[in-house]
């Protein structure tokens, strides 16, 4: 069986962005992906809230990799054999000469008891689906009366994904229970974190502005709390109280996918493999990996945290060191570029921290939405902004 020159796995933004700049220059790839197209995980908070269609928040990968030298194929990989340099799908194998692994995260549930059982996750677009049809099917079954008790939609994890989550609903359901004459007093939207400030990637007085700014829209904080246990309607906090959760999801951290450690491969308490400054696997010949499965630690030791932003720039100075590479070239060492961070807390209000400028409000979601069409942009072009435009462009 012949090998593939360069094979990735994934395509999500580390992927993805590898491969489109590879299809750029007329470089053979070959792509393996769960599915035909690349979703917007950054944006699923949106998607669960309802925002928008779900399906609106994906592009199909041949509508960004269009050259006749990019090879896409829809495998699920389980397993990879860095000795013989093959990669095994559920329904084919792939023989490699370079692999790049972008296989991404999967939510943790750390082990507590009860999480995997009993909570919803959002890190997929079908758990988006899955958690928006919960949510509408509870507000949908709400009776028109008063009820005993308010339907409690709980989230369980106060960094980004928890808070843009619970800022999304916040604007959804009371919209959805006005829309069809129910107070909106019947449901409690409930965010529980372990710590007392929010958003621990942020500027503290950012950290303040998203509290105070989900308090004001009703958001009961349940804070320096974690959750210890999840059971069928309930979780049992760190003090041994108990809050009622009639829809439980657990954002509470996340892990790289087992089946690197599976497939032998020396990996952190996360489950990352360890790259060196080229996004080499450490110790292993022919083998790169970026984005959220890879640990790379800047030069002063900190590792980069698993964002969208880190796994783009990982995947594009990849694909410039293997194009180096080609032209039997030496490789440039990866450096990261921080172009701050912007959380939204619903489609009406956000918070903003561009290197040691801040901003709140719709200035920060004009930002964000400018970081978004920038990434649609790179993906493919006008055409492809003009059809996604209407998650990217709405406020
Ligand atoms: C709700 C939410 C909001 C977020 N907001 C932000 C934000 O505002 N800014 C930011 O920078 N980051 C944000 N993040 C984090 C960001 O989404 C991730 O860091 C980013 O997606 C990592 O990119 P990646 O390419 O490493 O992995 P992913 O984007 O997860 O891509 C992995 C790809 O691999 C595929 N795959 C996985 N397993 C297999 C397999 N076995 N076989 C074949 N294919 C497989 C997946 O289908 C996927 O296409 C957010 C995350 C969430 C969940």
């Amino acid at each position: 069986m012949t090998r593939h020159p360069i094979l990735i796995v994934g395509a999500g933004y580390g992927g993805i962005s590898t491969a489109r700049e590879l299809d750029k220059h007329h470089v053979p790839f070959t792509i393996v992906n769960k599915h035909t197209y690349h979703y917007f995980k950054t944006l699923l908070h949106e998607a669960a809230g309802g925002r928008n269609d779900v399906q609106t928040y994906a592009i199909e990968l041949t509508d960004v990799l269009r050259k006749p030298t990019s090879q896409i194929v829809k495998d699920t990989v389980h397993r990879i054999d860095w000795r013989e340099q093959v990669v095994y799908g559920d329904h084919g194998e792939y023989p490699y000469a370079r692999l790049v692994i972008a296989l991404g995260s999967q939510t943790s549930d750390f082990s507590i008891p009860g999480i995997k059982e009993h909570a919803y996750f959002l890190n997929s677009l079908a758990s988006a689906r899955d958690l928006r049809e919960r949510i509408d099917s509870q507000l949908a079954s709400l009776p028109e009366q008063a009820p005993s008790a308010p339907l409690d939609i709980v989230i369980g994890g106060g960094g980004l994904t928890g808070v843009e989550l619970i800022g999304e609903l916040a604007d959804y359901v009371p919209h959805f229970l006005r829309r069809h004459h129910l107070d909106p007093h019947w449901v409690r939207l409930s965010l529980i974190h372990a710590h007392d400030d929010l958003l621990p990637d942020v500027d503290p007085r950012l950290r303040a502005v998203a509290k105070e700014k989900l308090v004001h829209r009703g958001v009961n904080l349940i804070l320096g709390r974690r959750v210890i246990a999840a059971a069928q309607g309930e979780v049992t906090l760190s003090d041994g109280s108990k809050v009622k959760a009639d829809t439980f999801v657990w954002t509470g951290g996340i892990e790289a996918p087992p089946l690197l450690r599976e497939s032998g491969f020396t990996v952190d308490d996360r489950g990352r493999v360890p790259v060196d400054a080229y996004l080499q696997v450490k110790g292993v010949p022919n083998v790169f990996a970026v984005g959220d499965c890879a640990r790379f630690e800047t030069q002063d030791g900190a590792v980069l945290a698993p964002t969208g932003q880190v796994a783009e720039q990982m995947g594009t100075h990849l694909a410039h060191n293997l194009l180096r590479l080609l032209d039997n070239d030496t490789m440039e060492p990866f450096v990261y570029h921080d172009h701050g961070m912007v959380a939204s807390l619903g489609p009406t209000y956000g918070v903003a921290e561009i290197g040691r400028h801040h901003a709140t409000g719709l200035m920060a979601l004009f930002l964000k939405d400018g970081s978004k069409m920038k990434y649609l942009m790179h993906l493919g072009g006008p055409h492809v902004l003009l059809e996604k435009r209407k998650q990217w462009i709405e406020i």
